[in-house]
This record gives C-alpha cells, structure tokens and sequence, in this order.
C-alpha cells in the first residue's frame, strides 16, 4: 500500500500560491484542485497545479491579468483558462457541473455554480474529486483519501450513471488503476464491465489519448488480465486474443496470457523504460496471429505472414487513434521484424539494419536495440525452452554493438563511393542503372565480400563490370 499523508506532501508551489492569493485577494474563492492533490498526498512526483475558483474564466481573466499573469483561453467553453505564473502553466476553471449528456461524450451544457462541493461531485473519481488549500486544508467529500491509502479507484457517486454520462471514464478508470498500481472498486467495477461497449461511440482520439495513458503506465499486462473487456473495447484488433489456444508446443498459455507476459518482460528488458513504440509493439506484436491461424494434419497451429499482416493491422489501430504517425510507423516495424531470426555474424547484423533502416530511414540502430527486447520479451512469454533464446539475442546485442562502433555499412550513403564514381568507372550516364550498381555494392559490403573501402570498392566493381 502506498505512504497516504493526511496533508501534501510537499507544499502548494509558489506560481500556484500567486494564483490562489491573486483570485482570492479579489475576493473569489479558489482551491487546487485534482492530480495535484492526489499526487501530493501519495507523496509522488509533482503534478501540474490545476485550480478551481468561483470567478468566472472573465473575472479570472482580469484578475489575474492585473496581478501581471499572461492569460490564455484555453478552453472558455467549459469555464477554462491558463495563467502562465512565474513561468508555469496553471490551469483555472470555474466551479461548474455538467448537464444532460446525449451524446454520451460531450455535455450538452456546462452550468457554472457557486459552490466548490457540486464541482467535486461532477468528478470522475474520489481519488481526483479532493480539492486543497494551504489554509482552508483538505476537501474530500467522497473518501478519496481513504480510498488513496486502500488503493482503489471509485466512481464519484453511482458507478453506472457516471460511465453512461460519459463512457470515457471507464477507460480512464483503468488508466488511473494502471498509473496508481491500484485495483478497481468492485461495483465501480461491474459497471466498467457493464458499460465497456460504449466506448464505441467516443471519439477515436480521445481513446487514443487515454490509451496512451494505459500504455505509458508500463501497466498494461494488469489490464490485459484484470481490465480485458474495456481494453478490448479501446483496441477491438485484440477481442480475438482472449482464449485463443495457438495449438503449438512453442507456447504455454493462450495468445492474451502470452501477450501479457510479453507486456511485462518487455519492461523488465528495457529497465522499466521501454518506449511508447516498444509497448505498443509488445502489446500488438502477434495481433496479425488470429487472421492468419491455420491447423495442420497433425494439429498444429501456424500463423504464416503474421508478422507482415501484424504490421499492417498495428499501424492502422495506431493511427486510427490519432497516436503520432512515427510512434505508429516505429511500432509497425518492431512487429515486422519480431519473430525475425536474428544471426550475431556481421552480415546477420547489417541486413537487419538494412532492413530496419529501409523501414525507418535514420532509426535502425535504435530499432535494432527496442527489437532484441520485444523478442527477449516474446520468448519468455512462450515456454521454458523458448526462453532459452534469450541467450542467443544476448550475443547478437553485442555483435550489433561491435558493429556500430566500428562503423559498420548498411545504407548505401554509408558506402566509400558515391554515384559519381560509379558512372565514371562503368561508363554510366544517369539512370537505374546507378542505382543497382550502388546497390551491388552494399550487398557485397554487406556480406563481407569486398572491403568498404574506395579502392577495394572500384576494384571489385571492375572486376565484376
Ligand atoms: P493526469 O496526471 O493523468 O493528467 P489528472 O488528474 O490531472 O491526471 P486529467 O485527465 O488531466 O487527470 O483531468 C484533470 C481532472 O479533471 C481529473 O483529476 C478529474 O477530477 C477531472 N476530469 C477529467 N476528465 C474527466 C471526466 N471525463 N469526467 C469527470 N471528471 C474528469
Ligand atoms: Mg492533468
């Protein structure tokens, strides 16, 4: 369980006190509000201040624009702006609730109110709905305190009215379990269960965003295990994975219990800082798996161009959540290549780098080092025997760092001759003809057949015509 204080535990920092002290000064009433104070509470990293006020976002405009702030409307719809104090962002929203939403998204209405306790009730969860003042101390109406130091996440009021308002929150939910290492309280989490299906109807982004908040938790193992009808819901590409037996001796457990290990060894390979495109690789690595099963005679199970389609499939789930389009393409290549034999001899090295840099110009040797932890992760989600590949991917990892630092050759611009010497030496003019010849050469830089070297290149070339 983690340390709960009864009070932050760092104090509320001074950008954040000018903004409380301006508003107040003026006669409005003005609180930090959400991430902060469950953050400082559990004593971890500080949070972003966030400040709830009675002013509207017009008197908070004017009040703290006076006070010598740079203000910015960042969202006056729903009562939000942001004061850049002493060089910090803080974001100040009026006390609002929201009213009826039809559209299961976006509240048809936001009302403004007076009083700080109805805009804690219009909170996702009790541990997000407590509000803080340096002197006025902590406001939790909802036992979020209580449930920091069990370390659960609760709906604020009925768990059912408040996913069908807004189904958001039932993957924020598991988000917030995720980033906290909580558990879901048990009726809170029926209604997730019960409510999970509508999240088809919000918008694609707004998953993504959250998604990406799962993924980055380095958590989403747990939430393959604990959470798998909202995450399914969130990602539908990976509904397939649960109970799917691979019918192969390779593998001990079905492919969901298998990608969850490989979730969680992948963090344990990369230190517990994977990159955002090494989890989503982990988590979508044999998403290609159930498109192209198929069982033999004796049967077996075999997944024939599941890395191909997998790529394909994983870089259309990412972007259609609006994730970043290097993130996505990043991850696409890591699933390509993640069951790809991997041999330490130099030329084993250079082709995957070839490979990797025709995929992702410019990012092999990073590639390479996120793809020998995807496939340590992948076989130790497999079997005892599988595992022992790891000691295999041990010895290419330092073949792949010998040839980095040697100056190793796997782009054609990384040759000692350039298209100039190569017309000039085969009579050439200007054409595909280059192109191939250039092209010759790496592969036979590549396999160790000629030395990347001016002179040996022009010699061979001759020599070959
Ligand atoms: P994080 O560090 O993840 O940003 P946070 O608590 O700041 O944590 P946000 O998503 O930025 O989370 O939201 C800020 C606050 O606004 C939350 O703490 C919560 O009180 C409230 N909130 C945000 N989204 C919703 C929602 N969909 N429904 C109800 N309350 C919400
Ligand atoms: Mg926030």
């Amino acid at each position: 369980m983690p340390a709960v204080r009864d009070a932050p535990a760092y104090p509320v920092p001074g950008y954040g006190l000018r903004v409380l002290r301006a508003l107040e000064d003026a006669g409005f009433e003005a609180w930090v509000v959400g991430g902060w104070v469950r953050d400082a509470l559990l004593g971890a990293p500080m949070h972003d201040v966030d400040v709830t006020t009675s002013a509207t976002w017009q008197e908070t405009e004017r009040v703290l624009s006076a006070a010598g702030m740079e203000v910015h409307e960042t969202g006056i719809a729903h009562g939000t702006v942001t004061a850049v104090s002493e060089g910090w962002p803080v974001e100040v929203t009026t006390y609002r609730v929201e009213g009826a939403y039809s559209d299961r998204r976006h509240p048809d209405e936001v009302r403004f109110v007076r009083d700080v306790r109805e805009d804690l009730a219009r909170r996702d969860f009790t541990v997000n709905a407590m509000a803080y003042h340096p002197e006025r101390g902590l406001l939790d109406l909802f036992g979020g305190r209580e449930d920091l130091v069990c370390g659960v996440v609760r709906a604020v009021g009925d768990p059912y009215r408040r996913f069908e308002e807004d189904a958001l929150r039932v993957l924020r939910a598991v988000r917030f379990a995720c980033r906290l290492g909580f558990e879901v309280e048990p009726r809170t989490q029926a209604a997730l269960v019960a409510c999970a299906p509508e999240l088809d109807g919000i918008a694609r982004e707004r998953v993504g965003q959250e998604m990406g908040g799962v993924i980055a938790s380095g958590r989403v193992a747990w939430a393959l295990r604990h959470e798998f009808d909202v995450v399914a819901r969130a990602v539908p590409v990976l509904a397939p994975m649960r109970g799917m037996d691979q019918r192969s001796p390779y593998h001990a457990y079905d492919l969901l219990e298998h990608t969850a290990r490989a979730c969680a060894a992948v963090e344990a390979f990369a230190g517990g800082v994977p990159t955002q495109a090494l989890r989503w690789a982990a988590l979508l690595h044999d998403v290609g798996k159930p498109v192209c099963a198929s069982v033999d005679g004796d049967g077996r199970g075999h997944f024939r161009d599941h890395q191909r389609v997998g790529a394909a499939i994983c870089r259309n789930a990412l972007l259609g959540l609006a994730l970043p389009r290097e993130v996505a393409g990043r991850a696409a290549a890591l699933v390509r290549y993640h069951d790809r034999h991997l041999s330490a001899s130099p030329a084993g090295v250079r082709r995957l780098l070839r490979r990797l840099d025709q995929a992702r110009p410019g990012e092999a040797p990073a590639l390479a080092y996120q793809l020998l932890d995807l496939q340590r992760a992948d076989a130790v989600g497999k079997t005892r025997a599988c595992a022992q590949r790891t000691v295999s991917l041990a010895v290419f990892e330092q073949a792949l760092s010998a040839e980095l630092a040697g100056g190793t050759a796997f782009r054609v611009r990384d040759l000692a001759v350039g298209g100039g010497d190569v017309m000039r030496e085969l009579g050439l003019t200007p054409g595909p003809a280059v192109g191939e010849a250039l092209s010759g050469l790496l592969d036979g830089v590549i396999y160790g057949r000629v030395e990347n070297s001016r002179d040996a290149l022009l010699a061979w070339l001759r020599e070959r015509g």
